[in-house]
């Protein structure tokens, strides 16, 4: 026991040794019963640990290991590439996922705004996790989905913000201007487009009117103004006229009264000639400096008459640009210069976005005849009736405009042609059941359509004669239906 007491590592190490193999030989059994290539290691480790051959014993476990690696590996291949090895619906999800995610996703999230950064981000990761086919995907797709949240929050809050903003900038400015029939109705209409959806027509539209505002205002300020000084520098001279003729007078007074008291006194002929000769002479001038100041009084008073004239002749004009609002009076829908701008601005965003936009001409069927019968306002009427079904019946970002007498276009943004025929069939469809009612007579109104889809690099006009072709063709085949342009 002594010698065991004097050497105890020793003797751990020999028990741990002991421990050591016993734990090796139970592996080796235990491989060796396993099925396979693993059964053959486990062979060859008992037979080394039987002959305490440990560096064959080491051999045969390295081999093992490398083999375990290998078989890690061939089975970790298919996550390297996934592509090969994934399954169907798997593949197809993550094609969808991945479209979604370069397509879509991107333009929600502007790169000019700051507050789009965090999303942004978070949209990188995904990707890149998706791409890579790792575990984080699902993982980083929520982070992506809670922050896009997140940001949509704020961003319609900003929007409310702002159309709240306009609003009230818009009340303020309408006080202020006093010119009642444009500007008040521009003012108006802006006020309309923002009560709606915040979208990005209508805004471009409320900015649009403003902008015009803006310039009629400046106009008919600058107009006024001059027309302002104009009067007081009128109004000035007049005064100062008024002074000299008051002056002048005075004047006059004074020689009579000097001439009465040389009268009074003792006078002799020639004394007489030369008064009366200087009191005629001093009656000329008085006349004269009457009749000068006569004359420019009522030069004041034209040139004043004249910038009145000026200021409502500038008001007129300012009432004939109404044209320029871009509406149609009868019936309150877009005219045809306003259409001709919003369907080039629809038509560059159809190229940038590589969306679809389809417009139809609308024509009323024998008009002609309705006004002939019932007369000219039942047909005015039946135009405005057209009108509000088209509108209630339509999407908010359509425009509709009169693009002569009895013919309107449709303007249709991100609309297939299919779309645009069902579209236009459903205005049909609407026009029939909401009946047209004048003087208590049911008259029913119908119309023919031209439907054409904007082609890639066609111009307006082009595509404006291609509906009107189809429209055309609509009238040829008995009226009241709708044709697609070829
Ligand atoms: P179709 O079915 O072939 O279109 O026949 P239509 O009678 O509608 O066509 P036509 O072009 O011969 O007649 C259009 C009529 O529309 C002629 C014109 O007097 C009338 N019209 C045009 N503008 C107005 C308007 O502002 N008010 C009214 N009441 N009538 C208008
Ligand atoms: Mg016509
Ligand atoms: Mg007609």
């Amino acid at each position: 026991m002594s010698n065991i007491d004097f050497k105890p590592d020793a003797l751990a190490a020999t028990a741990e040794t002991g421990d050591a193999i016993s734990a090796l030989q139970r592996l080796a059994e235990r491989m060796a019963n396993t099925k396979g290539e693993t059964s053959l290691f486990g062979q060859r480790l008992t037979q080394a640990l039987r002959r305490e051959d440990w560096a064959l014993a080491e051999r045969t476990l390295l081999a093992y290991v490398e083999s375990a690696e290998e078989v890690a590996n061939t089975r970790m291949a298919p996550r390297a590439g996934p592509v090969e090895v994934l399954s169907k619906e798997e593949n197809a999800w993550r094609s969808v996922a991945t479209r979604l995610l370069d397509a879509g996703v991107p333009a929600l999230l502007p790169e000019t705004d700051p507050l789009a950064a965090a999303p942004r981000h978070a949209l990188q990761q995904a990707r890149r996790a998706l791409g890579q086919g790792n575990t984080e995907t699902t993982a980083s797709i929520d982070t992506l989905v809670a922050r896009c949240g997140a940001y949509g929050v704020s961003q319609s809050r900003r929007q409310s913000l702002m159309a709240e903003f306009l609003t009230h900038l818009l009340g303020n400015v309408a006080a202020l201007t006093e010119h009642e029939s444009w500007v008040q109705g521009q003012l108006a209409s802006a006020e309309l487009l923002l009560k709606g959806a915040l979208a990005e027509e209508a805004l471009e539209s409320a900015i649009a009117n403003l902008k015009d505002v803006a310039a009629r205002q400046a106009e008919l300020k600058a107009g006024r103004d001059d027309a302002r000084e104009a009067s007081e520098r009128m109004l000035g001279r007049f005064l100062s006229d008024l002074d000299g003729a008051a002056a002048s007078a005075q004047q006059y007074d004074n020689r009579i009264a000097g001439y009465a008291s040389r009268l009074n006194g003792a006078i002799t002929p020639q004394q007489l000639d030369t008064l009366l000769a200087e009191l005629r002479g001093d009656t000329a001038a008085y006349g004269e400096t009457t009749r000068h100041t006569r004359a420019q009084m009522a030069e004041a008073q034209e040139a004043l008459l004249e910038a009145k004239r000026r200021i409502s002749a500038l008001e007129s004009k300012l009432e004939e640009m109404s044209e320029l609002a871009r509406e149609d009076p009868l019936t309150h829908s877009m005219n045809r210069r306003g259409m001709m701008e919003a369907l080039c601005r629809e038509m560059g965003r159809a190229r940038r976005h590589e969306t679809p936009l389809s417009i139809a001409m609308i024509d009323i069927d024998n008009f002609k005849q309705l006004n002939d019968s019932l007369g000219h306002r039942a047909g005015d009427g039946a135009l405005v009736h057209l009108v509000a079904i088209i509108k209630s019946t339509l999407r908010q970002m359509d425009v509709i405009a009169r693009f002569g007498g009895e013919e309107f276009l449709l303007l249709l943004p991100n609309t297939r042609l299919e779309d645009a025929v069902s579209a236009v069939a459903r205005i049909q469809r609407e026009l029939t059941k909401s009946i047209f009612m004048y003087e208590h007579q049911r008259v029913l109104v119908t119309f023919s359509a031209g439907a054409a889809l904007a082609q890639a690099g066609e111009g307006e006009e082009s595509l404006i004669r291609r509906a009107d072709a189809a429209l055309y063709e609509a009238k040829r085949q008995g009226k009241n239906r709708v044709v697609a342009a070829e």
